[in-house]
Formats: structure tokens, sequence, C-alpha cells
């Protein structure tokens, strides 16, 4: 069994949902568009869905309440990476060794 965090009130975890649950349907929104446009650029439909797979694992990860722990190390995520992106899925350090990785 992984740790559930102990970071965030329920209160707090609702509010991560409906900002969640916005972004997803945004995002939803903005890919249609994108694919409809006769001048749609790859770069920015793959980067559309990326997010929009973000938000819809940290969701799933909301019902399972692992929501906020990295999916790396199992470390809290730090509350102010959450509030810039909710839905982020690795901490600080783990984004930041991934991006060494891949660049
Ligand atoms: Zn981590």
């Amino acid at each position: 069994m992984g740790k559930l965090s102990t970071y965030w009130s329920p209160t707090q975890y609702q509010q991560f949902e409906s900002v969640l649950n916005e972004q997803r349907r945004l995002l939803t929104l903005e890919l249609q568009a994108a694919l409809l446009t006769d001048r749609a650029i790859d770069r920015e439909i793959t980067r559309l869905r990326m997010h929009l797979k973000a938000a819809e694992q940290a969701l799933d990860r909301l019902r399972r309440g692992v929501f906020g722990i990295c999916t790396d190390c199992g470390e809290d995520i730090d509350a102010p990476q959450l509030r810039t992106w909710a839905a982020a899925s690795r901490c600080g350090s783990c984004e930041h060794r991934s991006d060494m990785i891949t660049v």
C-alpha cells in the first residue's frame, strides 16, 4: 500500500477536482477546435493531448486517494507546484530528473 497524502484537506481536494474538471473541459474544447482548423499544428495538438491526459490521470489519482503524491518516488508534490499545475504527477526533483533524461 502506498501512503496516503495528508497534505490537503477534503475541501482542498474538492477544489483540485473542480480545477481539473474545468481544465479537462477547456482542453477538450481547445483540442476539438485545433483539430477543426486546416492550419492545425501537430505540435500544438500533441501538447493539448498530453495536457488532457495529465488532467485525466490527476482526476484518477484523486479518485484513488493518491493525488499529490509523486508517481516516481512516492513523496508529496510541493504545494506551490500543484497550485500552479494541478495535474502535476511528479515532484520537483523527479520532474527535473526526467527533463534531463529527455533533453
Ligand atoms: Zn518524486
